[in-house]
């Protein structure tokens, strides 16, 4: 019997850059998914969740595809029906999930199943596993199987996350270096907003499109750029269309302040992190218009506690999480408050999380 374990991410700063060809700053948390594997000895793979009631057997001389009735099992099938069409051996085997990441929240749950599958199946028949490969392999099954057209942040913060660091990673060229994050007395929290996410599909789309006739629209006068994130704010008025210079105006805004946070975070200057991320937030609710209410009340509540340097929407937007920067002596006050407040203005009770930048995907 062996046990895997992968992480789930938050994204400290960088958002909605990975689609612009921006670079992006997340870490992997403490919080997520283990995989026990138990040989078996029929050609099979059994696979079981402690999160789920629903298991499925497959015979590994089928072939898979989709299927809505397969429910959560679609992430593994989608990572064991492509290493059987790269031809990676299979070791027959039961796979049980047990996980204390909060599933659908945007901290990526799915990435963390897949990684952690495809690492375990390839750990039972291969010395080295290459985990910036393992990330794109894994990202392609979420993107052709699963039908979720992501970036490469998630699989490749849950595959090369490491302790104390973040993980930098430049989308276009899609490489990636380590800043430290070592946080000291401060502490990073995770503040779920719990709230269900279901306007995130079409507006994240509806972003992305965005972002396309923008860069169309530069294109016509300015051919030298490949992306976005490459764009000047000097050409905004370039755009005759309000919507589209605030667009841009927040992607060019963020990657602006990644690099200045890079910068800052080599100095271990938190501070100014923390006036960075409370800027990310402002930009991604006015300019970029992806926050919410449940997300903004979360973010500025505790931006008010004494001792919170900075707090921000993470991920897509509309629900999920955020995140915030606090001193430990006031982490009790701000999840105090916080939580009053969510519940006073939302109706809805809120987690709160205390995460630690950790290690990618590992053996156990
Ligand atoms: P996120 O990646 O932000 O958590 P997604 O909607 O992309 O949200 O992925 C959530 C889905 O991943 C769940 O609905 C479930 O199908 C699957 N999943 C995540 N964690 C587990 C787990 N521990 N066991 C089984 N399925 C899981
Ligand atoms: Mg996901």
């Amino acid at each position: 019997m062996k046990k895997y374990f992968a992480p789930g991410r938050v994204n400290l700063i960088g958002e909605h850059l990975d689609y612009n060809g921006g670079t992006v700053l997340p870490v992997a948390i403490n919080l997520g998914v283990t995989a026990t594997v138990q040989p078996l000895q029929e050609n099979v793979v059994v696979l079981r969740s402690n999160t789920h009631s629903f298991s499925k057997r497959i015979d590994l001389s089928d072939e898979f595809h989709f299927d809505k009735a397969n429910d959560w099992t679609n992430y593994p099938l989608g990572i064991i029906s492509q290493l059987k069409n790269e031809n990676h051996a299979i070791q027959p085997c039961e796979i049980i999930f047990e996980s204390n990441l909060p599933e659908g929240s945007g901290l990526s749950s799915s990435a963390a199943v897949e990684i952690v599958t495809a690492f375990a199946l390839l750990s039972q028949t291969e010395k080295q596993i290459n985990l910036p490969w393992l990330a794109v392999f894994c990202k392609q099954v979420e993107n052709d199987f699963i039908g979720v057209k992501c970036g490469i942040m998630d699989q490749y913060a849950v595959a090369l996350g490491k302790k104390n660091n973040a993980l930098l990673i430049d989308c276009d060229k899609v490489n990636h270096r380590y800043i430290p994050f070592d946080i000291g007395d401060y502490r990073l929290l995770v503040m779920n907003t719990k709230k269900p996410r279901s306007l995130i599909l079409s507006k994240y789309n509806e972003r992305k499109q965005e972002c396309e006739e923008a860069l169309r629209i530069i294109h016509t006068t300015k051919s030298e750029i490949e992306n976005l994130c490459q764009a000047d704010m000097l050409w905004l008025n370039i755009l005759n269309n309000e919507v589209l210079k605030r667009r841009v105006r927040h992607v060019i805004s963020e990657q602006l302040r990644v690099n200045e946070a890079v910068k800052v975070l080599q100095h271990n200057d938190l501070s100014t992190f923390g006036r960075l991320m409370n800027a990310s937030h402002a930009s991604l609710k006015n300019d970029y218009e992806v926050s919410g209410m449940e997300l903004d009340t979360l973010v500025e509540c505790a931006q008010q506690i004494g001792g919170c340097l900075g707090a921000r929407m993470t991920g897509a937007g509309f629900g999920g999480c955020a995140i915030a920067l606090v001193h430990s002596s006031a982490v009790e006050e701000l999840v105090t408050k916080v939580s009053e407040k969510y519940f006073a203005v939302t109706g809805l009770a809120c987690e709160i999380y205390e995460c630690k930048a950790s290690d990618g995907v590992k053996c156990l």
